[in-house]
């Protein structure tokens, strides 16, 4: 899949849409999703141009990767979650119902979070 650059996190990237930010460094900005899921629900992305998990592992420099890596634990316990315990989780294409082309992990705690994926 290419990148489409008209995505709504690349429109928050450019500043075109608001964001509710919650953290920013030179590869990495994260902010508060829209339709929350959980206490605290933060969306963490690279600000390169990346579709999925797949995408960034495969493309993005040793220096985003540990970017990326480094602040999604630092926003998790700035959120006040890590104590209490999070869930990260990111959505690869159709069966995992990725609905943003852009890698994006979610920060999803406080409170219990079930089981990982519904029971069939
Ligand atoms: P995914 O299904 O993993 O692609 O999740 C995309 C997430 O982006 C969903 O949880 C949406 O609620 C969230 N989202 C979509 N648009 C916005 C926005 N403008 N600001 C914050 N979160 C958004």
């Amino acid at each position: 899949m290419s990148y489409d650059t008209n995505n709504i996190f690349a429109r928050i990237l450019r500043g075109e849409i608001p964001c509710r930010k919650a953290y920013e460094d030179d590869h990495v900005l994260a902010f508060h999703d829209i339709h929350p899921q959980a206490p605290t629900h933060i969306l963490v992305i690279p600000k390169g141009s990346y579709v999925s998990a797949a995408d960034f592992g495969a493309k993005a420099s040793d220096a985003e990767i540990a970017a990326f890596t480094r602040a999604v634990s630092r926003i998790a316990a700035e959120a006040g979650v890590e104590g209490s315990g999070y869930r990260l989780i990111s959505n690869h294409g159709a069966d995992s119902h990725q609905e943003v082309p852009h890698y994006h992990v979610h920060i999803l705690g406080g409170r219990p979070l079930g089981r990982l994926v519904t029971p069939l």
